[in-house]
């Protein structure tokens, strides 16, 4: 059974024919660079009220449908149970914790203690269904560009999966220990991890660059390989990020935090622009949204975007306590933009030639006007962030990682200037012991020899539990040890996959 209306996916730059959400979740990015976007975004099909009690994945279920009209619900179903069940260390999937201030929506509770799990544990199963669609019998390879915490997603998602190899690209000097030490550690014989000597934006220019190159797409085809992406370039990887929101209203309204109707606020701390576009497709399909915040840290690149219409990447790239969202261009832009110009793939295209060429483009003002009724943009110095962790701990006992630290602070900022107070739900995206040097420093814990010290020094301070994954890591034996300049990423990837 399949459902009524049909969703189809195009190319934000507008040279490539319609698929399906199958064909653009194989592809990942589409073959003229662009970014696949459902040509329309669908209404919930339920109502709020009615989805008290239900499960986690039976919400995500039905949110997924909605977009991937070409999937039936079996295969849908199939793919929502075997993502979301004991992988995540509670039954609640996503569990809300609330301050005095605000509500936390805890997307880290699967295997590898950041939110990327909320989509990475059921991409593969929409793939492997996609192919099966589609009759694909290639052998998919999974190219991953990482801030730190997709890259170690997508290897645990992908391990072991029949018919896929998954390489992974990392900046060497720009993820924490623990990220580190999670991915060179991974197992599985399809898995490929590389360090590159560079930053995030590099190994995403190197990726998509591998992706658009025809000549080397046609050497793999020969010997039977296929491009794929894990990044929030896939659509595969977006739609799921879009249930959490409004299952987090559901929870909301079943908790008495909010009456069914009342408006929130979203603050997500953003680097890729993946998670709080999420945010924005939910609000479209009808989700009570009043502004949707976009917190960032000091490459605030999108603060400024949001302030001024201008998009300037000119700018130095400073390493920061929240490596995953060390980030200048921010590929998920592309589709807000696309839509907000009522699918003008001229006018993306144009943006997107200028950031090439310059590092800049300004938007139009119709464009403009629509992204500045609906998101604010803050930023957040390190200093200030780890300010925030100490004093989140110390007034309400609740922990949080350098991340989710930047939207608290700049949800903070937002509501002393505008005064706004719409109860409201920050994305909480990764696990403080992911991060565990900076977040003991902030809780006044001495120097330690290694990131697996500190683990055991927060957990004996506070208490929390250290997540599943994280636990015996540094007796773990290393596995991958390579590294790669950005421009050599191709010769890996031809190597990997010989
Ligand atoms: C990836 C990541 C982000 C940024 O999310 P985007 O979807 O890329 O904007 C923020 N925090 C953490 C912990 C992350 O892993």
């Amino acid at each position: 059974m399949k459902v009524a209306d049909n969703i189809r996916y195009v190319s934000t730059r507008g040279n490539d024919d319609a698929v399906s959400s199958a064909q653009a979740i194989i592809q990942g990015l589409a073959p003229d660079k662009g970014l696949y976007v459902p040509t329309e975004i669908p209404k919930l099909s339920f109502k709020f009220t009615s989805m008290r009690g239900v499960a986690y994945r039976d919400i995500a279920y039905k949110v997924m449908r909605s977009f991937f009209t070409d999937f039936s619900l079996e295969e849908l179903h199939k793919c929502t149970a075997g993502a979301y069940d004991e992988k995540f260390d509670t039954p609640l999937i996503a569990p809300i914790a609330h301050t005095s201030e605000a509500e936390f929506l805890e997307l880290y509770h699967g295997r590898t203690a950041a939110f990327k799990d909320m989509a990475l544990s059921i991409l593969p199963y929409l793939l492997i269904a996609a192919l099966r669609k589609e009759r694909v019998d290639s052998t998919i390879a999974i190219l991953t560009a990482t801030s730190g915490d997709t890259g170690k997603a997508a290897l645990e998602g992908f391990a072991d999966v029949t018919g896929t190899e998954i390489i992974v690209f990392y900046p060497k000097r720009g993820v924490s220990e623990i990220q580190r030490m999670q991915m060179v550690t991974q197992r599985g014989k399809n898995t490929h991890v590389y360090g590159i000597q560079g930053n995030f934006d590099d190994a995403q220019r190197g990726v998509k660059d591998i992706f658009s190159d025809r000549e080397f797409e046609k050497a793999l085809a020969a010997r039977g390989y296929r491009l794929s992406s894990a990044n929030s370039i896939n659509i595969g990887r977006l739609v799921p990020q879009v249930a959490y929101y409004i299952a987090a209203y559901v929870r909301l309204i079943e908790n008495g935090r909010i009456k069914n109707g009342d408006k929130i606020n979203l603050v997500v701390p953003t680097g890729n622009f993946g998670n709080i576009l999420a945010g924005w497709y939910a609000s479209k399909m009808g989700l009570p949204v009043n502004k949707l915040i976009c917190a960032s840290n000091e490459n605030n690149v999108l603060t400024d975007f949001i302030n001024t219409g201008v998009y300037d990447a000119n700018r130095k790239f400073v390493t920061t306590s929240s490596p995953s969202m060390d980030i200048l261009i921010s590929s998920n832009l592309e589709r807000l933009l696309w839509h907000l110009s009522g699918g003008d793939s001229q006018e993306i295209k144009t943006y997107m030639k200028n950031l090439e060429r310059d590092g800049k483009y300004r938007l139009k003002p119709d464009t403009r006007a629509a992204i500045d009724e609906m998101f604010y943009g803050g930023y957040a110095s390190t200093r200030t962030v780890h300010q925030t962790i100490t004093k989140l701990w110390n007034e309400e006992h609740y922990l949080v990682d350098t991340h989710t630290a930047v939207g608290y602070k700049v949800y903070m900022d937002y509501k002393i200037k505008t005064g706004d107070d719409t109860p409201t739900l920050i994305a909480s995206t990764a696990s403080a012991y992911k991060f565990a040097d900076k977040v003991a420093a902030c809780l006044g814990l001495p120097k330690e020899e290694d990131g697996f010290a500190y683990i055991n020094a927060i957990k004996k301070k506070t208490g929390v539990p250290i997540p599943e994954g994280l636990r015996r890591l540094d007796k773990k034996a290393v596995l991958h040890n390579l590294n790669v300049k950005p421009a050599d990423m191709i010769r890996a990837v031809d190597y990997v996959l010989k």
